[in-house]
């Protein structure tokens, strides 16, 4: 296809993606920018009403979106979404990892089993998701490509709260980017990661309202005098997932406003 065309179409025409936690927050706006750049979506999430959002996706859009209810966690359940989403949609060739949680507590009051879960969520649900399209890829000879949400906290320790287990898990995904990145690449799949700021969504948002002047603090450190939007950090996984992207590979893309220059 010639580039106009392809233009006209969009840049991701003829893709089908999975993007998990497309529920809400940020992998919702992710979803959206998919499908409007021309993909068929397929939303992973554990939200109960995860097929409404899909349907109501799909209508605003005028691409194929179904929803899939499944836990990041359980690789049984990622095989058998993954599965149903080829019976719908076709095999998937993309893939965003956006699913997520965020823990506060200081490190030394930790119960064990919650340090765990962010890392179990976080990390290993972020493998066993790249994993199974990876290996429908490799046994399928075709190509495809993956962007993962890790997080400015992978880069630094955020100010004033306590979050030990996510910044782990967080500089953990940027590290399973890269390594993913360099076994894949010979099979032509691209695997990057987007790395957020503060982004106001439902995460962030208890935050906001139970302590402003904690949200204050993040406001006075991030030089562009706002805190992010999930629509700032959707087009640039949209462009990583593109072939307009064909040799950027495992990258962590800083979008935080400045946070971490200063
Ligand atoms: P959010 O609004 O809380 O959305 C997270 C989504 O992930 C929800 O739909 C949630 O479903 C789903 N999810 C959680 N655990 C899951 C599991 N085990 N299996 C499947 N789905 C699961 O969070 P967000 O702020 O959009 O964050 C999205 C990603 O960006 C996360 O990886 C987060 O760490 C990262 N990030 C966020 C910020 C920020 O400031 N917001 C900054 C940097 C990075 P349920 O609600 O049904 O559990």
């Amino acid at each position: 296809m010639g580039s106009a065309a392809q233009e006209a179409r969009g840049a991701l025409a003829g893709r089908v993606a999975v993007v998990t936690g497309g529920g809400r927050g940020i992998g919702h706006a992710i979803a959206t920018t998919l499908a409007q750049q021309g993909a068929d979506v397929a939303l992973l999430d554990l939200l109960p009403d995860v097929a409404a959002v899909a349907d109501q996706l799909g209508e605003s859009t005028g691409r194929r979106c179904t929803g899939v209810l499944a836990d990041v966690t359980d690789a049984d359940a990622i095989a058998a979404a993954f599965d149903t989403v080829a019976d719908r949609l076709g095999e998937p060739d993309a893939l965003v990892n956006a699913a997520g949680i965020a823990n506060n507590t200081p490190a030394h009051e930790t119960d064990p089993a919650v340090f765990r879960r962010v890392i179990d969520i976080n990390l290993t649900g972020t493998y066993l998701v790249c994993r199974e399209l990876g290996r429908r890829l490799v046994a399928a000879g075709r190509p495809g490509s993956i962007v993962n949400i890790s997080s400015m906290s992978g880069h630094i320790v955020n100010l004033p709260q306590p979050q030990a287990a996510y910044n782990a898990s967080k500089a953990g995904v940027a590290m399973l980017t890269k390594s993913l990145a360099i076994e894949w690449a010979p099979h032509g799949i691209r695997v990057n990661s987007v790395a957020p700021g503060y982004v106001v969504t439902d995460m962030t948002r208890q935050v906001i309202e139970a302590q402003p002047e904690r949200s204050a603090q993040w406001l006075r450190r991030t030089p562009i005098g706002r805190l992010g939007t999930p629509d700032d950090i959707a087009p640039a996984v949209a462009f990583l997932l593109s072939d307009a992207a064909a040799f950027v590979l495992g990258h962590d893309l800083v979008i935080d406003g400045g946070y971490t220059i200063v």
